[in-house]
């Protein structure tokens, strides 16, 4: 038999955390193997990667928004560079209120809770396009990654550096444990870890059987608007971004019962319904997709090695906010790699699995 090809780590997912994952490592030098199997449908690949400082009804700021914005534009900006590509655009987002209760809760919260992030534009969109008539506000640090760009300008990046491979692992048949190592025979590679970053397709992986996956299936569609000139995200129930010449994504849904990547009729009605209450110029759709979020119960990521098997890790749970957190986290799980840090308690995968009482 030849001899293995051994690598520091052997990274089981190209997503958005494989990714983050696979530079950080790189970047602090480990000899790191990412092994993906290039489904063409996946939640990084459909996924807006829309960076919203204050989301939801009750306008909150976005989790450790001040830590994770600053790191991640750090992260992306030095690949853009590295790879020759661009894939994140930071511009200001626009929020339109949708009721009254909305305005009431901006007075109350815009001035105590972030006053810096938000301004209200004078006129605040072009009245032709949205009904801006229950007002609304402009967030700054807003941003947008164009994540298959991205996806694909890091696995050409990988692959030249010979730590790209396309393959599908099974963890029951495909791992041979050998002197604290790990080895995939098939493939002719040995690791000292293995660490999975497979979104909502770990929940089928007998490692990680007792992590409380939720998961949200989230449509989006693709429109053809002729004319619009609006370049700003807008959001109001649902969110509307260019993309590129006269195309623009809108989404999207949020489906906890039906956990497939499969469109729906009820999804593209729930879109455009939401859409047509503020743009008020016609639109085309050209396309709709749909895959599923990986949601952990408690909605925070989660990683960390396995207490049973130490060479097994675990790095996943980012919810909608992949784009955002993803590169921040990927340094907090290589400081715990090297054993500079623990998981953060809220983090740690041991907790996840650990039956609830
Ligand atoms: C409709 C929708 C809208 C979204 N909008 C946003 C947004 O605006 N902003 C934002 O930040 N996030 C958004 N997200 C969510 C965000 O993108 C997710 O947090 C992110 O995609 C999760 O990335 P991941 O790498 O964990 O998982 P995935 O993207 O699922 O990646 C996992 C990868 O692992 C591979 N894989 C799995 N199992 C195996 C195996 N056994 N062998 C080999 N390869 C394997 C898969 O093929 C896949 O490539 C959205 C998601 C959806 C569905």
């Amino acid at each position: 038999m030849l001899p293995l090809n051994h690598f520091d780590h052997l990274i089981v997912g190209q997503g958005l955390a494989g990714t983050a994952l696979g530079w950080t490592l790189q970047q602090h030098g480990y000899h790191t193997l990412i092994i993906d199997r290039g489904e063409e449908i996946t939640s990084s690949k459909i996924a807006a990667g829309l960076i919203t400082p204050i989301t939801g009804l009750r306008l909150v700021v976005s989790w450790r928004l001040e830590e994770f914005l600053p790191y991640a534009v750090r992260f992306y900006r030095e690949i853009e560079s590295l790879t020759g590509s661009r894939f994140l655009e930071l511009n200001p987002m626009l929020r339109l209120f949708a009721s009254e209760q909305e305005q009431e809760q901006y007075q109350q919260r815009s001035q105590t809770h972030f006053p810096e992030l938000v301004s209200i534009p004078e006129p605040l969109a072009n009245e032709s396009e949205f009904d801006v008539s229950q007002g609304g506000f402009e967030m700054q640090s807003g941003g947008k990654l164009d994540v298959p760009t991205y996806l694909e300008a890091s696995r050409e990046w990988f692959q030249k550096q010979n730590c790209f491979l396309k393959a599908d692992i099974d963890p029951q048949q495909d791992l041979a444990w050998k002197a604290d190592q790990v080895q995939i025979n098939r493939l002719g590679v040995s690791a000292n870890k293995i660490i999975f970053c497979q979104g909502i397709q770990a929940r089928h992986n007998p490692w990680f059987e007792k992590v409380p996956f939720e998961g949200v299936k989230g449509e989006i569609l693709t429109l053809k608007i002729p004319g619009l000139t609006e370049r700003r995200v807008v959001n109001r129930g649902v969110w509307l971004a260019h993309w590129q010449d006269d195309l623009y994504r809108a989404g999207s849904t949020y489906d906890r019962e039906h956990l497939d990547c499969e469109p729906t009729v009820a999804g593209r009605e729930e879109i455009m319904q939401r859409l047509t209450e503020f743009l008020k110029v016609p639109f085309e759709v050209v396309e709709q997709r749909a895959a599923v979020r990986p949601v952990i119960r408690g909605r925070l990521p989660v990683l960390g090695l396995h207490p049973e098997n130490p060479c097994v890790g675990f790095f996943n749970g980012f919810a909608s906010k992949g784009s955002l957190q993803t590169p921040w986290m990927a340094a907090h799980f290589a400081d715990v790699l090297e054993d500079k840090a623990t998981p953060e308690k809220q983090l740690d995968l041991s907790r996840k699995l650990k039956p609830k009482s």
